[in-house]
């Protein structure tokens, strides 16, 4: 008997050019290691066996009312442009129309190779999917717009990177999986047809009230800018802003070389192909404009006459730089108990950015000990803290519910690069401890607990992770 998944599907009612239908390569022995009883509660997902789990999660089985497929999509990948890149190990289920009637892609990421593999295997390996798992359902906690993880599955298959390495397939859960780059392969081609339909099919989906592509073009503005705010006010740094990757959701979307900070630098780069620092941290907003510009430019290609709608999308590209620093001064303020705006804010937050630069703060800790107590010690300066201080006292007397407000922006735990690589060393050696412990303690991560008070550590010197491989 196979699981019983409600799935209600519509991207598969799209024409055959807008994907390849197949289904996942089975798996020499599928073995559950995890599944999300909560996320599954929510897509109306019974709890079965872990049999019944791991053969429809690894791939082995195709549950009843799937219609599995692998999307077609293109992207600017390091700023050059891809022409065909689209699923190359993820496989589509189908879709579930939620209990909180939210509908979203169930998708099976190392499910085997697809026309769009190139020369890829198709294939994940336990490292990256278990750090997928963990750090998207921590920023689920965190509060910030992602993609979830409803399960994780051995393959018993070996895969080939440098060496051999244990295969394992995630089970990615998103509101879709359009992206910036579904429009871009459209647009590219002269196909101005499938522009208008996937314009639509992502209005009706996405942002009902949206207004044609310009009213998109918007929508996905925003969400945009929430979502790199976001990502800046926790010390996120995604690794590979291509536009294969930026979502048309506005969720968080493939976790690769992703990392937390922990000393605080505004240049930080963690991804091992990242040479030129493309997709520094303090370059996220800058490169969220560059995407946005170019789903712009795919989306005015479905005018006839082009013309006045140019003036529209520029101005709507045009924007953004300035929405981003509003939404940044809203959470970084947040971060300091303050809820008004004062013209000084600006200043009175990168004055202390430079600090923690300067005194290699840890960005999370430095935060959260304003809220608890002994923030100076997190410098290495405490008296060019101790006058900056001073300041932020004298800003916040005018403010209410300082505490409170403090509390619910800076977060106790985030996944620390070293305990994600401490608990893969764990998982490759067969103790799945360090993941359930991480996961159950990242699911709160504005609370202080006892408990789990080591993940709060930065890292020794020996466990200063420098660099994060894509490592697919
Ligand atoms: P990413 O950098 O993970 O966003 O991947 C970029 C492109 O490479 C996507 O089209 C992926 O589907 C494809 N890809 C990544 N890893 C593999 C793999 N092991 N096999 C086949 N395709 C892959
Ligand atoms: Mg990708």
């Amino acid at each position: 008997m196979t699981l019983n998944i409600p799935f209600d599907n519509t991207y598969a009612q799209l024409a055959p050019h807008f994907y390849s239908k197949l289904a996942p390569t089975p798996v020499a022995a599928p073995r559950l290691l995890a599944f999300n009883e909560r996320l599954a509660e929510v897509l109306g997902i019974m709890r079965r066996s872990d049999e019944d789990l791991a053969a429809v999660f690894g791939g082995n089985v195709v549950p009843e009312g799937a219609d599995p497929l692998a999307q077609l999509y293109a992207g600017h990948q390091f700023g050059s442009y891809n022409p065909q890149l689209g699923d190359g190990r993820a496989i589509l289920l189908g879709e579930v129309l939620g209990r909180d009637g939210i509908r979203r892609d169930i998708q099976l990421k190392g499910a085997g190779p697809t026309p769009y593999s190139r020369n890829g295997d198709g294939r994940a390996w336990l490292g990256p999917v278990l750090r997928e798992y963990v750090v998207s359902e921590a920023m689920q906690a965190l509060g910030i717009p992602t993609t979830r993880a409803l399960a994780a599955v051995a393959t018993g298959e070996t895969v080939w990177r440098e060496q051999g390495l244990h295969g394992a397939v995630l089970t990615r859960v998103a509101q879709s999986h359009l992206r910036v780059g579904s429009f871009q392969v459209f647009a590219a081609r002269g196909d101005t047809a499938s522009l208008a339909t996937l314009t639509d099919y992502a209005i009706n989906r996405h942002y009902p009230d949206a207004d044609g592509p310009m009213g998109l073009l918007r929508a996905v503005r925003d969400a945009q800018v929430e979502l790199i705010s976001a990502w800046m006010s926790v010390g996120f740094i995604h690794g590979v802003m291509n536009t294969d990757n930026s979502s048309i959701a506005g969720e968080t979307i493939d976790y690769g070389p992703c990392a937390f900070m922990d000393v605080f630098h505004s240049n930080r780069v963690f991804s091992s192909i990242d040479r030129s620092g493309r997709y520094a941290y303090s370059n996220q907003p800058q490169i969220a404009v560059w995407n946005l510009a170019q789903l712009a430019t795919a989306l005015i290609q479905q005018y006839d006459d082009p013309e006045g709608v140019v003036e529209e999308a520029t101005e709507i590209v045009h924007a953004m730089p300035d929405l981003l620093q509003s939404a940044w001064l809203r959470r970084f303020r947040a971060k300091l108990g303050i809820t008004s705006e004062d013209a000084g804010d600006m200043e009175l937050i990168t004055d202390l950015l430079r600090l923690m630069a300067e005194g290699q703060a840890d960005f999370t800790n430095g935060f959260r000990a304003l809220l608890e107590g002994g923030a100076r010690d997190q410098f290495l300066d405490p008296e060019g803290f101790d006058a900056w201080e001073a300041r932020w006292r004298e800003r916040i007397t005018k403010e209410e519910a300082v505490e409170a407000t403090m509390a619910r922006a800076n977060p106790v735990l985030i996944p620390r690069n070293h305990r994600i690589e401490q608990m893969i060393a764990a998982a490759v050696a067969g103790d799945m401890a360090p993941f359930e412990r991480l996961n159950q303690a990242l699911s709160a991560p504005y609370e202080a607990r006892a408990e789990f008070a080591d993940l709060r550590q930065p890292p020794a010197e020996d466990e200063v992770v420098r660099a994060t491989f894509c490592g697919t």
